[in-house]
């Protein structure tokens, strides 16, 4: 059995993981890490395993982590995992500034997953995003994203990735052509903008629609994510997957992909 270690296990991914391992039959959860302050701290998630918030320990006890928390926990989690030759499942969206670079560092010792949803069906749609931007050419495109109101991060990490999917498969460059805000008099739409927008409401999990539209007719991709055990899945999924791989930085479609 392969033993991980979830990190945020007291959150809503780190809860659906939890259950989800319960049920394993080939890995099996043997460290939980929270944050320090955290009130369910020294509480047992899964029999004989507790809460803690000790990084170096729980690395230890771990055959791979998945890290759903915070930005700064994944940095903190990079460092040590690196230092232990330690295969990473990474799902926190949100990171900025030089984590891009030092996740690709980190890679070049360690196998990494990372992706901003783990859902099988978002893994699809980034492809058939790709495709219609691909072939509808010259249709605008706009992306609108929805999620619950703790979310504490947007646009969503897939709506980025869509976005993304999107400019790449015309030659765009995103930061360059990305537009997060209209207000005001914003003047007429410019060639090439794509439009990401977001909503913070309610508890909806996650739901993304990319719009293209041409003359007279307009396509939409959309998905909607029903529950929390899609994204638990295809983490675990991941986990089993870059468990024992060489070094590098992989995403869903690798894992998909390679079976
Ligand atoms: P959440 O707030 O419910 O859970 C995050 C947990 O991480 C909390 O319990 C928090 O206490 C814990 N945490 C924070 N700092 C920590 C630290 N230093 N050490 C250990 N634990 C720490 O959030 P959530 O909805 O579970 O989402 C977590 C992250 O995963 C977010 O970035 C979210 O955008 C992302 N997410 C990704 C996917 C995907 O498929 N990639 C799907 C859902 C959510």
């Amino acid at each position: 059995m392969t033993r991980v270690l979830v990190v945020g296990a007291a959150g809503r991914m780190g809860d659906a993981l939890v259950r989800a391992l319960a049920v394993s039959s080939e890995l099996r959860l043997t460290a939980a890490l929270e944050h320090a302050t955290h009130s369910r701290l020294g509480s047992e998630v899964a029999p004989g395993v507790k809460l803690g918030s000790d990084l170096r320990a729980a690395c230890a006890q771990a055959d791979v982590a998945i890290d759903f928390s915070s930005p700064s926990s994944t940095l903190a989690l990079l460092d040590h995992a690196e230092s232990l030759g330690l295969p990473l499942v990474i799902g926190t969206t949100g990171l900025k500034g030089d984590a891009d670079e030092r996740i690709a560092r980190a890679a070049k010792r360690l196998a990494i997953v990372r992706a901003a949803n783990f859902s099988l069906g978002v893994t699809v749609l980034l492809e058939f995003v790709a495709e219609a931007a691909r072939r509808l050419e010259g249709y605008e495109i706009d992306l609108l994203e929805m999620h619950h109101d703790q979310k504490v991060d947007a646009p969503s990490g897939t709506a980025l990735a869509l976005a993304r999917a999107a400019a790449e498969a015309r030659g765009q460059d995103l930061q360059r052509d990305a537009v997060y805000s209209r207000e005001g008099i914003t003047g007429k739409r410019k060639p090439g903008q794509i439009g990401v927008q977001a909503l913070r409401l309610g508890d909806s999990i996650g739901e993304h629609t990319v719009y293209f539209a041409g003359p007279g007719e307009r396509v939409e991709l959309a998905h909607r994510a029903l529950s929390r055990d899609n994204f638990a899945n295809g983490a675990l999924t991941a986990a089993r997957w870059v468990t024992g791989r060489t070094p590098g930085l992989y995403s869903m479609r690798d894992v998909v992909r390679r079976g």
